[in-house]
């Protein structure tokens, strides 16, 4: 099964896509494609968030740009990565997990991965665009407990080692997307209602990128 990346979908949300494109993609979904599924509805829930911004952006990572603006960095760290670790565990990546169910990858410009830390589920999702250096951080924070509660307003940081490179806070869907530049990234995260950290290093899922 062909898949449609990232890229595609924001046309497809957007209406930009070729009309026998559209008609390929709206089949996908409809045979029931799972991975597609969820990549859409994240991308038109970004695009509708992003209806007041009259200039409309080119791809993923500039709309993520639009949306999620990106704070210029402060020097100092926040005061919650002290607080005790939650240690999370990759439970699912679409570089072994695609494979193993026979499936291919969605893009070389794509992976996927999903974590466990305690009671909560961390989506990771990292775009590179093909002609660009920056990559696309996109993520969604849920309460694996409760029947997938999502958690809104957590402070969210990419480090690379010590540094803050780029900092956001997940929205009402508990989703948020970073815009980075550098490797060897680390996801932190605040998970306030337990007064813990998550740390999710990158490095390795980000090697699957082409
Ligand atoms: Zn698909």
């Amino acid at each position: 099964m062909e898949h449609f990346d990232i890229t595609r979908w924001t046309d497809y949300v957007r209406g930009l896509s070729p009309p026998t494109e559209r008609e390929s993609m709206a089949r996908h979904i409809a045979e029931g494609c799972e991975s597609c599924a969820h990549l859409m509805a994240l991308v038109s829930r970004i695009h509708q968030e992003c209806t007041e911004d009259p200039a409309v952006p080119e791809n993923l990572v500039k709309a993520a740009k639009s949306v999620f603006p990106t704070r210029r960095a402060e020097a100092a760290s926040p005061e919650w990565l002290s607080l005790p670790l939650l240690a999370a565990r990759l439970v699912f990546d679409n570089m072994a997990g695609l494979a193993q169910a026979g499936a291919r990858a969605a893009s070389e410009h794509m992976v996927q991965a999903v974590y466990h830390a305690g009671d909560y589920a961390i989506e990771v999702q990292i775009e590179r665009e093909p002609e660009s250096a920056e990559m696309a951080v996109v993520g969604q924070v849920v309460n694996r407990d409760s029947s997938g509660v999502v958690l809104a307003d957590v402070p969210v940081l990419l480090m690379a080692r010590s540094k803050v490179v780029a900092r956001t806070q997940s929205n009402r869907f508990g989703e948020f997307c970073l815009v980075c530049r550098v490797q060897g990234l680390k996801l932190c995260m605040q998970i306030e209602e337990i007064g813990k950290r998550v740390e999710i290093p990158l490095t390795r899922i980000m090697e699957g990128l082409q």
